[in-house]
């Protein structure tokens, strides 16, 4: 068994942890985790004002800034040992096929952010990459094989946002390769959990079904759209393995500047899926299949040959445990929401 090396075992308490996207979905917890871990100093950052953040950590300092500008860049990073890139305008299929231009845009966050850290010193440099970068034509097929590292190249991303990640890994592994700035890239496949993105257009297939049957229950018309056909196939990665897999990612010197996959290798359909929350919800719905909706790739999973072998561990929280959680929480989101109390996620409008 290999002794995970974290970030408790290679900081002090009062080290300055800097997390940029700290307003959303995985910044918000990372922040939230490094508090609980007794870490007195973190800087979270977004560009969202205070009131849009989907958590606001108690004891972490919060900066409003738009971090594609240099100079906030340079404010943010200022004497920190640490440095998390989980800032990008984002959004599930709906919105990454869609807003092509805005995805792409985020090359400028962490083209900057990652000078900023180089010029003020940081030690270790994080960026969340995405399975979005794997070759598109491995994934025609629902029973596609599991996609391992090295089937980002011959290079043939998802158009907008695989480019702008595949691009911003390059600029981590060159600038440790040539100026030694220690930097560590993580591949996620789908990301999900409680005070994440659940409706506005941003959201992911995980939180989307779970309101949509949610509605329909509380509604009483009992019949669901999904997108595609629902043979699409994906793994889930429940938000505490997230946090727990960028903590052991960033602080093995031997993944440096390595893209490696934290994914979960729990593969699923979209149809399986429904079941499983209409099982949570104790509910059985008409499913309408809208063949034209963005669906995505046909099929995806996470290989996790790497991550065992460097690491000795892997994403496990089973899908049906993560997705009661999930359901729950998007449930009092919904209701909450409906007799008007300010809801974290959801609210805000697209653009
Ligand atoms: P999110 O949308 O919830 O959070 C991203 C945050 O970045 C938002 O709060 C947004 O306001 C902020 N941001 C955008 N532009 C900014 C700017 N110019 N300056 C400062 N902040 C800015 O998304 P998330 O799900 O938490 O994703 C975090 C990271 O992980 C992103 O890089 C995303 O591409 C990557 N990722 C996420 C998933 C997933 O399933 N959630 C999968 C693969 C990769």
């Amino acid at each position: 068994m290999i002794n995970p090396i974290l970030a408790r075992d290679v900081l002090k308490s009062d080290d300055l942890i800097v997390i940029a996207g700290a307003g959303g979905f995985i910044g918000g917890a990372l922040t939230r985790y490094f508090r609980e871990q007794g870490f007195t100093r973190v800087r979270a950052v977004d560009k969202k004002p205070l009131e849009g953040w989907y958590q606001r950590v108690p004891g972490a300092e919060c900066l409003t800034l738009d971090l594609s500008q240099w100079e906030n860049c340079q404010r943010a990073v200022e004497g920190s040992r640490e440095v998390y890139n989980l800032a990008a305008d984002m959004g599930g299929m709906g919105f990454i096929e869609r807003y092509r231009v805005e995805c792409l845009r985020s090359i400028l966050i962490n083209t900057h952010l990652i000078e900023a850290a180089y010029q003020a010193g940081v030690e270790r440099y994080f960026f969340s990459s995405s399975a979005c970068v794997y070759n598109t034509e491995l994934q025609k097929d629902p029973n596609a094989r599991a996609l391992k590292e090295s089937d980002a190249y011959p290079a043939f991303p998802e158009r907008g946002y695989g480019w702008e990640k595949l691009l911003s890994e390059i600029f981590c592994q060159e600038y440790w390769a040539e100026r030694k700035l220690m930097t560590f890239i993580a591949r996620f496949h789908n990301v999900y959990g409680p005070w994440g993105t659940w409706d506005g257009g941003r959201e992911k297939a995980p939180a989307a079904l779970c309101r949509k049957v949610i509605a329909a229950r509380d509604s009483g018309q009992l019949e669901i759209q999904i997108w595609g056909d629902g043979t699409q196939t994906r793994s889930f990665m429940y938000i505490d393995d997230c946090v727990q897999g960028i903590d052991r990612i960033v602080h093995c010197d031997e993944l440096t500047a390595t893209p490696i996959n934290l994914g979960s290798s729990e593969l699923i359909s979209v149809d399986d899926l429904v079941t499983m929350i209409e099982e949570i919800a104790g509910v059985k719905l008409q499913r309408r299949y809208q063949p034209d909706a963005p669906r995505g790739v046909a099929g995806r999973n996470s290989d996790n040959t790497l991550i065992r072998q460097i690491l000795g561990w892997e994403p496990s929280i089973p899908l049906r445990w993560g997705m009661e959680q999930t359901y729950r929480w998007i449930e009092a989101q919904y209701f909450d929401r409906k007799v008007g109390k300010p809801t974290p996620a959801g609210d805000r409008p697209m653009f």
